[in-house]
């Protein structure tokens, strides 16, 4: 086996979440030997990780839902769970003004108050009048105001988006959202308010799988048994040379690549390389992240409900999301005389959250929000806290420029930093994408096949192959002749991304 033609050159991965994962099942379904990934952690997974308490209840990091828009994924989903899936009919729904509302949000305004109702409409009616202004808007909050109008912008959009993101939504870029962002139709909606009609939108793909054991987790640790004499578990990497081409890590190991993978935050990647360019280490500046607090309630009665999940757009609580997840699998709790909430609570420097009363806040919120009942409050049996420094990349106005200083100069070195927080864009984020992302990076070193779900969001000039690999002298990759390999514009169906009404995916 060979990288484009050439002998074995040593890969190395950094990170065995579900990115450097799919990139290491790749190589070893390839037959390629002269690899190893390391991870920091004891364990494979990432933030697709479940955990579980003493009590016997699992928690994943956040509600995962499994989009798919791959086959190869598909494939290796059936592959890796066999039977052992669940399947969920998606329910989701909004809680506000002391009611549930079903999604989509803006087809289902008729249950809200009549004067909000009349808000909503009006709104709706005078962005129909400046189509324009869709396309003319730059931030998330103009697209906003020019797609829904001032009434679902301020009920429901930017409260929403604010309490998910913890940033302002005029920070925000609309470019994540692609051009394809459909107007809301005012006829359906008027129909569903005259007619009182509830209108839960989903289209044929209304169900997703689950990993019957195990949690979303279950789906990655059974990726150990075909990586295992590659893996390095509880190797953290903390400086990178790009010139000598080595990894150091904090037991003090150095290793050597030809050719780097890494998975970790790409902001951190930049702090940890040796003799990085002062405009590089500047353009970390328009990388920005939320956190989160994921907060379990384990409660010891049986599910009062088959919701999957559900959107908090008012203060009332301080999660945006909660998630049923017992109803996702029987093994999610100790028995089915209970049941688990999964909330998930972003904080930023915008948007800053007390970790030390947290869980007293959920519990609070979940009453709030009519999830729990006061009697309930004797009935939970276990809460379990996840403190997430990454979750969510925000596609800021400024990162694309940050992409397009860092990634070309990591390229030139051959570093690859790919995956959720690698890559750093939210819309190829999900799990589908990041283990497609290390698949499809090795089928590019093994087999030259480009790239086509990383993609050069930067917009800056087209990548160039041998580039790649000039950043150690006489490695015999660069071949004669070689073409700009021009990366071709990722695929991005997001209709079938399952963008909800907030354009807010996973
Ligand atoms: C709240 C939340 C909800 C989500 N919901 C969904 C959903 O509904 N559907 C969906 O498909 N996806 C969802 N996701 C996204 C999903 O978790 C990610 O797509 C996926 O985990 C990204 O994989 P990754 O390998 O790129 O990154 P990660 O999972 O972050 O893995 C990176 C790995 O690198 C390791 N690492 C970091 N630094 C170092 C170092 N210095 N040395 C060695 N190792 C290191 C880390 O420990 C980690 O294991 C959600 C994520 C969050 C946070």
């Amino acid at each position: 086996m060979s990288v484009n033609g050439h002998p074995e050159q040593k890969i190395v991965i950094l990170g065995a979440g579900p990115t450097g994962l799919g990139a290491a099942y790749r190589l070893q379904e390839l037959g390629y030997r002269n690899w190893a990934i390391y991870e920091r952690n004891s364990y494979i997974g990432g933030l697709a990780t479940s955990f579980v308490d003493s009590a016997g209840f699992t928690y994943d990091i956040g509600g995962h839902v499994m989009f798919s828009h791959y086959k190869y994924f598909d494939d290796l989903v059936d592959k890796l769970l066999g039977d052992n899936y669940t399947e969920i009919m998606r329910e989701a729904w909004v809680w506000m003004m002391d009611r549930f509302v079903p999604y989509p949000f803006q087809n289902n305004i008729n249950y809200l108050p009549r004067e909000v109702v009349l808000e909503c409409l009006l709104g709706l009616i005078e962005a129909g009048k400046h189509p324009e202004a869709v396309n003319q808007a730059t931030t998330f909050d103009q697209l906003i105001d020019a797609q829904f109008g001032k009434g679902i912008a301020k009920h429901f959009m930017k409260p929403y988006n604010f309490k998910v993101w913890a940033h302002p939504v005029t920070h925000m870029s609309r470019d994540w959202l692609g051009e394809r962002v459909a107007m809301p139709n005012l006829e359906r909606i008027l129909q569903n308010v005259l007619m009182d009609s509830a209108d839960k939108g989903w289209g044929p793909n209304n169900k997703f799988k689950y990993p019957l054991y195990g949690g979303t987790g279950g789906l990655y640790t059974p990726f150990e048994k075909y990586i295992k004499d590659h893996l390095h578990l509880n190797k953290s990497a903390v400086a990178v040379d790009p010139h000598a081409k080595t990894v150091t890590f904090s037991d003090g190991e150095v290793v050597e690549y030809d050719l780097l993978l890494t998975t970790m935050p790409l902001d951190l990647l930049v702090n940890r390389l040796q003799d990085v360019p002062e405009p590089v280490k500047l353009a970390t500046r328009g990388l920005h992240h939320s956190s989160g607090l994921i907060v379990g309630v384990g409660v010891a009665r049986p599910t009062p409900s088959e919701k999957c999940w559900l959107y908090f757009p008012e203060e009332i609580a301080p999660f945006y999301r909660v998630t049923y997840l017992s109803n996702y699998s029987p093994y999610i709790t100790p028995d089915p005389n209970h049941f688990l909430l999964l909330t998930e609570t972003s904080r930023s420097e915008y948007k800053p959250e007390d970790k030390t009363t947290i869980i007293d806040r959920v519990v609070e919120g979940l009453i709030n929000t009519k999830l729990l009942e006061p009697a309930d409050l004797d009935r939970i049996s276990s809460t379990y806290l996840i403190d997430v420094d990454y979750s969510y990349p925000v596609p800021t106005v400024d990162r694309n420029g940050a992409l397009a200083t860092i990634q070309p100069y990591l390229r030139e070195h051959g570093i690859y930093s790919r995956g959720r927080f690698g890559a750093w864009c939210y819309e190829i984020g999900n799990m589908d994408h990041s283990v497609m992302q290390g698949v499809e990076l090795v089928n590019y070193w093994l087999k030259g096949e480009a790239e086509t779900t990383w993609k050069d969001f930067a917009g800056s000039a087209p990548l160039i192959l041998d580039s790649a690999f000039t950043g150690r002298a006489g490695n015999g990759l660069v071949r004669a002749n070689e073409k700009p390999l021009n990366i071709p514009a990722v695929k991005l169906n997001l209709a079938a991304a399952a963008v909800d009404q907030a354009g807010h995916v996973a």
